[in-house]
């Protein structure tokens, strides 16, 4: 599968660019993962908006979902402004926030559609597995397995050994790393680069993604302080348009 980082920002975007959404493709298939603010936007630079086939969203923090509103404007206006047939469309959330859940369906436009954490969801070419974070709202990590290889995302949570052990095997961890190493990240729902570090080494990844960055510091900084948590682990941090093939 090809992983392409949209936004990686947490709680707003920088200029120009994206709170979090990730974007996965397999045989021409694409999910889009979280749309934070700027992600349907940006999105365009990697994928028409009609190539998007479903959105996969961890948690309803606005910094996950607060461009849903334009992919639901966008399939409105898409048969009259595309010449991309118009396909089914759904959005798929856990339904622990009932409210929030439904407000990802429109209109007969796009469909919600309730995961549920062990019950392995097929997506397109992809078979999702919801994890339940520590987070101060409900909120899963996602392992993502297509036919020949496993991307893990731990969306928004706190460290725990359990993720760790639920991600052994991926060949790529994104993992959120809203903090330096010191900070008590754990009081907010959170990890820092030490903890995001550690997860990785614990679950012997190839590659560690650190995301969700905040705005304040130096991101040299946390790729340092990840390293050090996980020698055999390449670390680099978020970019727009950073894309990989696993
Ligand atoms: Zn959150």
């Amino acid at each position: 599968m090809k992983v392409t980082v949209v936004g990686y920002w947490h709680a707003f975007p920088a200029a120009g660019e994206a709170t979090s959404g990730y974007l996965i493709e397999k045989d021409g298939f694409n999910v889009l993962i979280d749309c934070g603010s700027g992600v349907a936007s940006q999105v365009q630079h990697y994928c028409n908006l009609a190539e998007i086939d479903a959105v996969v969203i961890s948690h309803y923090h606005d910094d996950h979902v607060s461009d849903i509103g334009s992919l639901h404007y966008y399939r409105l206006l898409q048969p009259h402004i595309s010449e991309y047939p118009q396909q089914p469309f759904t959005m798929y959330g856990h339904d622990e926030d009932v409210e929030s859940f439904q407000k990802l369906s429109f209109q007969g436009e796009v469909n919600a559609q309730a995961y549920e954490a062990g019950q392995p969801l097929n997506v397109g070419p992809f078979t999702f597995h919801f994890y339940k974070t520590t987070h101060p709202v409900p909120c899963y990590a996602m392992k993502i397995e297509s036919k020949d290889s496993t991307l893990f995302y731990t969306a928004d949570t706190g460290f725990t050994t359990e993720m760790a052990e639920a991600a052994a095997g991926a060949d790529l961890l994104i993992a959120e790393s809203s903090f330096y190493k010191g900070q008590d990240s754990a009081r907010f729902g959170h990890m820092t680069s030490e903890e995001a570090g550690q997860m990785a080494g614990l679950a012997k990844v190839p590659t560690l993604l650190l995301t969700h960055l905040p705005h304040f510091g130096d991101h040299s900084q946390l790729v340092v302080e990840a390293q050090n948590e996980c020698p055999d682990t390449f670390v680099e941090t978020a970019s727009p348009g950073w894309t990989k093939k696993i």
